[in-house]
């Protein structure tokens, strides 16, 4: 069992004035895949470099199925890790690179053979197993790094920004087949990205980072549907979600936006007379050219043609918000909107902490 427990980890590296981890706990189940995500310098790569052993923690503890890691050094962990710069050797073929590691284990030439071959059939690197790096392409190289890594047997694999090399194009399309690749071999993975694509696609959890802490850890839907805090709404989702200030009516049955009127789910209740922060997606606004009860008016600014849909960023009470109307929707810039917002994908923040609101 490679199920994963980090727990309280702090590191602070030599003249750096922040904590790059801050206290960083987080359980990771056997088989899973989990994906860090947060901005550059949030301390995503440090985390996995402690579970690497290629950096050590200040204090804190990782543990492995049960064995405490925190201070092996990174041969006595069983871990793979693959990196975003691919570090294969230029002057070796292929087939070296993928059984290097195999080979510094000592394993018979036999079976690194068998496994190489494994290895590039799955990858779909077979025709190039007697090339030099040189001849592949970017995403072919990404590959090699791959099949280095799988071919170890180990209970974890790391894995830091693997596809940020690539273009747009083959990102999407290796993204699918990493996922397949991993989740049909049960590993253990933790992989890193900024990229919150790819993080809701890949992960079975994902754990959103800030300042060397975990702001927010959860399913990639529970993420992306019910943000914690305006930070984690703001950095998941294209368009981020929409953030209007509003406030609470006297009597906490309304949400008032300038001078427009909302129903307030019953939660709100006890937030009577209080200003707040209404979070929204883009897709949960509904869009029509006549009034119906209930909508607000919104003036239309931009409208961007997207194919699947349009995007419309438009003004509400002189704060601007996206909202991702139909393909089918017609409108122009200065032209009056109608907005529908509907209490089930409404969320609400305070405006002084960020958080999001519990019932009081
Ligand atoms: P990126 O996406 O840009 O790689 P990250 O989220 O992986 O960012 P880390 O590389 O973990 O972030 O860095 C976390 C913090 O620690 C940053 O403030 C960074 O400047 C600092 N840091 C990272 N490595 C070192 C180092 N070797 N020495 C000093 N400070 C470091």
């Amino acid at each position: 069992m490679a199920d994963i427990s980090i727990s309280h980890l702090v590191k602070t590296y030599p003249g750096g004035a922040d904590r790059a981890t801050d206290d960083v706990s987080l359980a990771i189940k056997d088989g899973d895949f989990t994906v860090l995500l947060g901005p550059s310098g949030c301390g995503k790569t440090t985390l996995l470099r402690m579970l690497a052993g290629l950096e050590y923690p200040d204090s804190g503890s990782i543990s492995v199925g049960g064995r405490d890691v925190t201070y092996l050094p990174p041969n006595k962990r069983n871990m793979s890790m693959v990196f975003q710069s691919y570090a294969v050797f230029p002057h070796r073929k292929v087939r070296y690179n993928i059984g290097f590691g195999l080979q510094m284990a000592k394993v018979n030439s036999k079976e690194i053979e068998r496994k190489v071959q494994w290895a590039a059939d799955l990858l779909q690197l077979t025709p190039y197993l007697d090339r030099l790096p040189a001849q592949l392409s970017g995403g072919q190289r990404q590959r090699v790094a791959v099949a280095r890594a799988i071919v170890m047997d180990a209970d974890v694999l790391l894995m830091d920004e693997p596809l940020s090399n690539l273009d747009a194009l083959l990102r999407l399309t290796f993204r699918s087949e990493l996922k397949k690749i991993v989740k049909d071999l049960g590993t253990t993975t933790v992989y890193v990205t900024h990229d919150q694509s790819e993080a809701l696609s890949l992960g079975d959890q994902v754990a959103v980072m800030r300042k060397g802490r975990i702001a927010q850890l959860g399913d990639p839907l529970d993420v992306y549907d019910a943000p914690a805090d305006k930070f984690v709404g703001g950095f998941i989702g294209s368009p981020p979600m929409n953030f209007i200030s509003a406030a609470v009516t006297d009597s906490g049955d309304a949400l008032r936006v300038g001078d427009q009127n909302l129903h307030a789910p019953s939660m709100l209740r006890s937030f009577a007379n209080e200003d707040i922060v209404l979070g929204v997606r883009a897709e949960n606004i509904g869009v029509a050219t006549d009034r119906s009860s209930g909508d607000i008016p919104a003036t239309v600014l931009v409208v961007e043609p997207m194919g699947s849909s349009v995007l419309l960023t438009v003004d509400v009470d002189g704060q601007s918000i996206k909202v991702q109307a139909p393909p089918t929707f017609r409108t122009s810039p200065h032209q009056t909107i109608w907005l529908t917002f509907s209490p089930n994908t409404m969320r609400f923040y305070d405006g002084a902490t960020s958080m999001a609101l519990e019932a009081k």
